[in-house]
């Protein structure tokens, strides 16, 4: 037995620890899944280590840093990117309707597959989901060798897993003994949303996270609709929501758009963690979400890119450049959301929102090996003058190299580890063919629908 499984050298390492530490050059140390230590390339421990290191890896001319954690996506719908994008009203008129034809269990385990290797190409190592047949994702979370926090959806409609109306409760609590005690995989439960999940429900699931210790992920305050009938009974969604004791610190709520100050008040008071999803909203002409207002109200914050089919790209660096270009925008000032607090966002920020922040989120010994090694000698990575600068706004998805999970390496130089590419890839097209047909037909009918109006 080594003292060392892996020894990482010649690295800048960001350690996005409370402090800001950043060792350049540096070095990394891992055993049994976990960071053993890390700290200046030059320093007697980093010989100490690699002097008893059962692989040696040279790092220079790349930085590393903890992996991404994407706090609200819906791996599946990679199946429907890019479907009937201009739509009006496009959830209810368009993807509804076509989860009900399209969605079986066959389909969430193949393109769940296909977005893993997206997202994980990228350097995201953790991302939290809200689908059907969850325990399908957690299969396919498991192969790719990523964590995930999987909550399986709960809404009042029967779903493709759940005929019944809030089925979906019951499917949770299944998934949640197959899984219970994971290293990896997390599950929970996932109400859809404030108009899709009546209040008796969002009751009898608040309690039946709090019996099974799990958390709870939901969309909240995210469309018009439900803005104008949450303010029209209750004063707003944020308030209607806290009569069903529902906001708690088990929470994880996903947009969080249509907030006043007293919103954002009581989400902090109640502890409700908050995904942020910038490139999403952006999309569906909704107002900016007071993000930077939440985060200075001590809310915990994590960025999303949200589902393929709402965010598109799966990659977290297109979102971790938005959040702080538009919070700029929205308050009118430079000097907020700075780029080490954007960069927090994305990772500690993820793992605080997730309650995974004893884990992972940082390198530091004692965590989880979750770490990212992107490329510096790239035209868009030179120079390097501020180190969370470049990881913010120059950084793109191409520079990432390797991904390691519990020290494990799920991408190395550029490939998956756990399941061949191509035929990945293969199959994904083979499935969009199959598709094709029923979105062009409901795509054709909503287009018709607008025109007739
Ligand atoms: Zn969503």
């Amino acid at each position: 037995v080594s003292d060392c499984d892996l020894f990482i050298t010649g690295c800048a390492v960001v350690c996005v620890d409370r402090g800001g530490t950043i060792h350049d050059p540096g070095f990394l140390a891992v055993k049994g899944g976990l960071i053993a230590a890390t700290g200046p390339a030059e320093a007697p421990e980093a010989a100490w280590f690699r002097s008893r290191a059962g692989e040696s890896f040279d790092a220079r001319g790349m930085v590393a840093f903890p992996g991404f954690v994407n706090t609200h996506t819906h791996v599946p719908m990679s199946a429907f990117r890019g479907a009937a994008e201009d739509a009006p009203d496009r959830l209810h008129r368009f993807l509804f309707p076509l989860e009900r034809r399209l969605l079986t269990r066959e389909l969430v385990r193949e393109a769940a597959l296909f977005t893993m290797a997206e997202m994980a190409l990228s350097g995201t190592t953790t991302f939290a989901d809200m689908y059907y047949f969850e325990d399908e994702i957690a299969k396919a979370a498991n192969r790719a060798g990523m964590r995930a926090l999987l909550g399986e959806t709960v809404v009042e409609f029967p779903a493709a897993d759940a005929p019944e109306p809030y089925g979906g409760i019951e499917y949770a609590r299944r998934f949640l003994s197959q899984w219970a005690g994971d290293s990896r995989i997390h599950p929970c439960i996932a109400p859809h949303a404030p108009y899709t999940v009546d209040a008796e429900h969002l009751r009898i699931i608040a309690d039946e996270a709090e019996r099974l210790d799990v958390r709870v992920l939901l969309h909240a305050a995210e469309t018009e609709g439900e803005r104008a009938r949450f303010a029209a009974s209750h004063g707003s969604v944020l308030k209607y929501l806290d009569t069903t004791g529902i906001l708690s610190p088990r929470l994880l709520a996903a947009h969080m758009l249509y907030l006043d100050d007293g919103d954002i008040l009581l989400a902090s008071s109640r502890r409700v963690a908050v995904a942020h999803v910038p490139a999403s909203n952006l999309k569906s002409g909704r107002p900016i979400c007071p993000a930077w207002r939440m985060s200075q109200a001590g809310i915990r914050l994590g960025l999303a890119t949200d589902g393929p089919v709402s965010g598109n790209g799966m990659d977290m660096q297109g979102v971790l450049t938005l959040y702080p270009k538009l919070q700029k925008t929205r308050e009118s000032r430079r000097d907020i959301v700075t780029a080490r607090e954007a960069f927090h966002a994305a990772t500690a920020g993820g793992a605080e929102a997730l309650g995974m922040a004893d884990r992972i989120g940082s390198l530091e010994p004692g965590k989880a090996a979750d770490i990212v090694l992107a490329e510096t000698r790239d035209f868009n990575m030179q120079p390097v003058y501020d180190w969370y600068a470049t990881l913010v706004y120059a950084m793109r998805p191409h520079n990432v190299r390797h991904v390691l999970v519990d020290g494990r390496w799920i991408v190395r130089d550029r490939r998956m580890t756990g399941f061949d590419q191509e035929e990945i890839m293969d199959r994904m097209c083979a499935l969009a063919a199959s598709c094709r047909p029923v979105i062009e037909e409901i795509g054709a009918a909503v287009a018709a629908e607008g025109e007739s109006k």
